[in-house]
């Protein structure tokens, strides 16, 4: 795959010669500093090789991708028994929707908008104390990405407390509805801090290595585990974008608000791309329209 270099070095200068960079997003402050003009991306082939370009040594918040993550341990520890507080259906809602989640009688649509994200991290935590399901969490993502260098922005998570007023909001309804175990305040704790992880675009795409299920890549979850994942991905990843994205990319991906988006080539490459400005949805707009391009040009689909 020699021309994936070439590939990506054409990616990035294209990125970067168009600008129009967007916006990062601007509710959580720590977020919304963080200068716009960035791309980086980087592909690790199921032969474990590691392709890339543009600014993959920056570490960015991989916020929402970790809820693939913990989805990955709530089933792990709790198996199907999860389905009965969360579902799995498209939301076609914004990511952070409380009027779905009222009509709904708190059982949020999936595990990874905002409501249904709260509840998963829940069932990680399950009576623990918030630090002990955070170290399983770490550990988990630094297993996966194989690297140890993995670490929380404590001032990331501390923004996103001061302003997390929605899901402070979203926490307290779904406890109204008996669907929290452990205390709003202890499971946005924990939300908060997963969220704020942060990666580089080389540790998210190793990170991404298992869910390719190529078995000697990585045995993390089993493979009918590996097929849920990524289907929960191209149906639920970029929440009422998820469609368009579907359309667009044609592979299974999950977004995050720091502009990230990790997607997964099943049985030939994880896929990391960062770049902070977002489009309508939230989710990063040179991030799609580079997968957009890459998965044309490598013609990746699994359609
Ligand atoms: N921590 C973010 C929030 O709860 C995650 C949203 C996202 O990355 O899409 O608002």
């Amino acid at each position: 795959m020699a021309n994936l270099n070439s590939l990506l070095r054409d990616l990035d200068a294209q990125m970067r010669e168009d600008g129009n960079w967007g916006e990062p997003a601007n509710y959580i402050p720590e977020l919304a500093r963080v200068d716009p003009a960035q791309f980086g991306i980087t592909v690790v082939t199921a032969d474990g090789k590691v392709f890339s370009a543009g600014d993959t040594d920056t570490l960015f918040s991989v916020q929402s991708i970790t809820k693939v993550f913990t989805l990955a341990i709530a089933l792990g520890r709790s198996g199907d028994q999860l389905w009965k507080r969360v579902g799995r259906e498209p939301s076609g809602r914004a990511f952070n929707s409380i009027v779905q989640l009222e009509r709904e009688e708190g059982r949020p649509r999936n595990p990874f908008i905002n409501a249904g994200a709260i509840v998963t991290t829940d069932e990680v935590l399950d009576g623990r104390a918030p630090r002990d399901a955070l170290a399983e969490i770490i550990q988990f993502i630094r297993s996966a990405a194989g690297s140890n260098e993995i670490h929380i922005n404590e001032a990331v998570a501390a923004s996103e407390t001061e302003h997390g007023h929605r899901n402070f909001a979203l926490a307290h309804f779904l406890a109204s509805f008996n669907n929290l175990k452990s205390t709003p305040e202890m499971t946005l704790g924990t939300y908060f801090h997963h969220c704020a992880v942060e990666m580089t675009t080389t540790q998210l795409a190793h990170a991404g290595r298992f869910l390719m299920g190529v078995p000697k890549m990585s045995r993390l979850v089993s493979m009918a585990r590996v097929r849920r994942l990524n289907a929960l991905m191209l149906t639920c990843g970029h929440y009422d974008g998820s469609g368009d994205f579907a359309y667009r990319v044609g592979i299974p991906g999950k977004s995050g608000v720091g502009g990230g988006i990790l997607a997964i080539v099943p049985g030939k490459a994880s896929v990391a791309v960062w770049s902070p400005g977002l489009n309508t949805y939230g989710n990063s707009n040179k991030g799609t329209e580079a997968l957009a391009l890459l998965a044309r040009k490598m013609n990746w689909s699994i359609f």
